[in-house]
């Protein structure tokens, strides 16, 4: 049986219907019947080869929530008929340094759930979850806990994954002062995240029409990077800065709104960073990146949104050829309100 996908067949090309022949089901795989799948703006720099690594035909989409349809048969950790999430990685080597220590999104043989090669002739890539069907490691196919809905859970799967691990790994102290640079699908999880964290938490946009729902999700303060004179009101007033712009940014306007000894912790992926040396050096400033997320944590992440009732704010459309391309402009013109999330029709 074929998989009926989306893909774009050469960069920032639209996309197009595609039907592939899977990789027989592995012993420790399970098929899943997707229901709904989040649009990240990692999408459009793949769908673009923004990052130089796309490998074509791609079928984009790493936020997918469905059910288990089959299973292989070591797979004793899932059921058939259950709810399960899948995010941007759908494997790891299990034996390198970084995945005994359990931070197996580090790991250098990692697998993608989509452009990484696999060595079959009729799929010669891992294709994602712009598609009817999706064949993963039984690992990687997180249980959706019953509070949260499948189309405001999808996004969790990259955008929540991703803003979460920063939190994990810096264990601020209850009332820091953080900032969100980039209320997008990643910011508008994020802010959610450190309100209920217990931080002082502050939207920093270039969109003053997200005021109002950025303090909806949590924030106490919004920064209007776009009102002149603002950035030197919170001038080293932060613990520390959580940035998923996909573009640059001024980084040392920024960077001077923390305190001395502040971090400045980057998510997003533009396509290069500059800035004053001088100012990380005498202000003891730590600039860091964070990508995805330990397997443990996306675990946490998703209980952690069951009991706080945190959701992706979401458009949701079918997912169709129209609105794929749809989905992937909106991102370039940053008019999603937060999160497109492609529905497959119910069979
Ligand atoms: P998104 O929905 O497009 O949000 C990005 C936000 O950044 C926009 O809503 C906008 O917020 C702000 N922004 C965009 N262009 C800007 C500019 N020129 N100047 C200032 N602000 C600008 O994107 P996303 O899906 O959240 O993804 C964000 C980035 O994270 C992408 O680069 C993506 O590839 C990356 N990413 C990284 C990881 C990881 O593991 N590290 C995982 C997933 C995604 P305002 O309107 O509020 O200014
Ligand atoms: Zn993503
Ligand atoms: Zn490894």
């Amino acid at each position: 049986m074929t998989f009926k996908a989306f893909a774009v067949k050469k960069a920032c090309a639209d996309l197009v219907e595609f039907e592939y022949l899977p990789i027989p089901l592995k012993d420790d795989e399970v098929e899943i019947d997707i229901e709904c799948c989040g649009v990240c703006h990692s999408d459009l720099h793949q769908a673009c080869d923004d990052w130089g690594s796309a490998h074509f035909p791609l079928v984009p989409g790493h936020e997918i929530v469905g059910y288990v349809v089959s299973k292989g048969k070591n797979v004793s950790c899932i059921d058939i008929g259950a709810r399960v999430g899948v995010g941007p990685q759908t494997g790891s080597c299990k034996s390198c340094d970084v995945c005994l220590k359990g931070q197996a999104q580090h790991c250098a043989s990692k697998i993608k759930s989509y452009n990484t090669p696999t060595g079959d002739k009729d799929q010669p890539f891992t294709y994602g979850g712009f598609s009817n069907r999706i064949r993963v490691n039984a690992e990687w196919a997180f249980s959706i806990p019953d509070a949260l809905d499948s189309i405001a859970c999808a996004p969790l799967l990259c955008a929540g994954v991703t803003t979460w691990m920063p939190f994990a790994r810096h264990k601020l102290p209850k009332g820091s002062r953080v900032g969100i640079i980039g209320i997008g699908g990643l910011g508008h999880v994020a802010l959610q995240f450190s309100h209920h964290l217990g931080y002082h938490t502050i939207a920093i946009s270039s969109s003053s029409n997200k005021r109002e729902e950025a303090k909806e999700f949590g924030a106490t303060e919004f920064l209007d990077t776009s009102s002149s004179g603002v950035m030197d009101d919170f001038k080293g007033s932060l613990d520390f800065i959580l940035c998923t712009v996909s573009a640059s940014i001024d980084w040392s306007a920024y960077l001077r709104l923390l305190k001395a000894e502040g971090t400045f912790c980057l998510v997003g992926l533009p396509s290069e960073v500059k800035f004053t040396p001088g100012l990380v050096v005498t202000q003891s400033l730590n600039f860091c990146g964070s990508y995805l997320a330990s397997p443990l944590e996306i675990k946490r992440m998703l209980e952690f949104c069951a009991i706080h009732s945190i959701k992706a704010k979401t458009e949701s459309m079918q997912m169709n050829a129209f609105n794929v391309n749809l989905a992937l402009k909106k991102i370039k013109d940053n008019s999603p309100r937060y999160r497109v999330v492609l529905v497959n029709p119910s069979q």
